[in-house]
């Protein structure tokens, strides 16, 4: 395995504008360094609100990741927070600036690409301590109906993910990955979030998917996307990998251990970090002395890896 020993946070401060998936409303996020290790956190700057990235303050997981806190909302966090975990950034305080306060932030392209070509061009930096790991020791799992996820101990972080949509166009998707900040880039992070053609009446009519379109989402039509090709054949389960990825980032601490999902979705990944951090005969604390070392440092000049 090849994972950073040491925290990190940013070199300097990074800052991305766009609008929302689901309310179309501006946001503008700065990613800003920390000087020592304290996690990640959001600040909502309106009203000066800081949320901590922990699954204790998850609010709804519908259709994306909320977190809330006196009275503020933060939506759709988990593709930045993909990235940041993706990459390895876990200390980092993230300031938030979006009208009123539910707040949500940008689609951008769909995928965690943008933020991670934005991490890139920040420059990542080590922080003094040492980085700790939440390591699994005997297995957890969660079952909702025919959807299940389930954690189990390993040497490394590794994900399997299984969808299985009653639709041919999407059908049975299923991938397998050893993550590492370079594998993460190249084949979950670019992979765009999806819908179903069918669902979209559905969710304008309760105000959801309003600032989407082809140009932020693969919608999948009864004869495949409507979308002019694939980034990956695979990219619906990797776009559920990718959330995964940010969706552990509410454990507060990188996972060491499997990860199995089958038909999983936000609230399956959330009730997982729920039932780990519940479980303490499930997991211990491990610092990066007692992992194996990383063979060379990861972030070498980067190309973009899509048109
Ligand atoms: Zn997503």
């Amino acid at each position: 395995m090849s994972r950073s020993r040491v925290p990190q946070t940013l070199s300097r401060e990074m800052v991305i504008s766009g609008r929302g998936l689901h309310g179309n409303q501006p946001c503008e996020v700065r990613l800003v360094p920390v000087d020592r290790p304290m996690g990640l956190t959001f600040v909502h700057m309106t009203s000066g609100v800081e949320i901590p990235v922990r699954a204790s303050y998850v609010g709804d997981i519908q259709l994306a990741t909320t977190l809330v806190k006196d009275g503020v909302r933060l939506q759709t966090i988990e593709h930045l927070l993909s990235a940041l975990m993706g990459l390895e950034v876990e200390h980092l305080r993230i300031e938030v600036r979006g009208e009123g306060l539910d707040t949500e932030l940008p689609i951008l392209d769909g995928s965690a690409a943008p933020w991670v070509e934005a991490i890139l061009r920040a420059g990542v930096q080590g922080l003094d301590g040492t980085r700790r790991f939440i390591k699994v020791t005997k297995p957890v799992e969660v079952r909702q109906g025919e959807k299940w996820i389930r954690v189990s101990p390993f040497d490394g972080f590794r994900i399997r993910y299984t969808i299985d949509f009653p639709i041919p166009a999407l059908g049975r998707q299923s991938r397998e990955l050893s993550l590492t900040p370079e594998k993460y880039r190249r084949e979950v992070g670019q992979a765009r979030t999806f819908c179903l053609e069918q669902e979209i009446d559905y969710m304008r009519s309760k105000g959801l998917a309003l600032g989407g379109s082809l140009d932020n989402a693969v919608v999948y039509g009864a004869n495949g996307p409507l979308n002019d090709g694939l980034r990956y054949e695979d990219e619906a389960v990797r776009h559920k990998m990718l959330d995964l990825v940010g969706d552990l980032a509410l454990l507060g601490a990188p996972l060491m251990g499997l990860v199995e999902v089958h038909a999983g979705g936000h609230a399956l990944h959330v009730a997982l970090c729920q039932a780990l951090l519940a479980d303490v005969r499930a997991w211990a604390w491990v610092e990066a002395e007692e992992v194996a070392p990383r063979a060379k440092a990861f972030f070498q000049p980067l190309q973009p890896a899509y048109a």
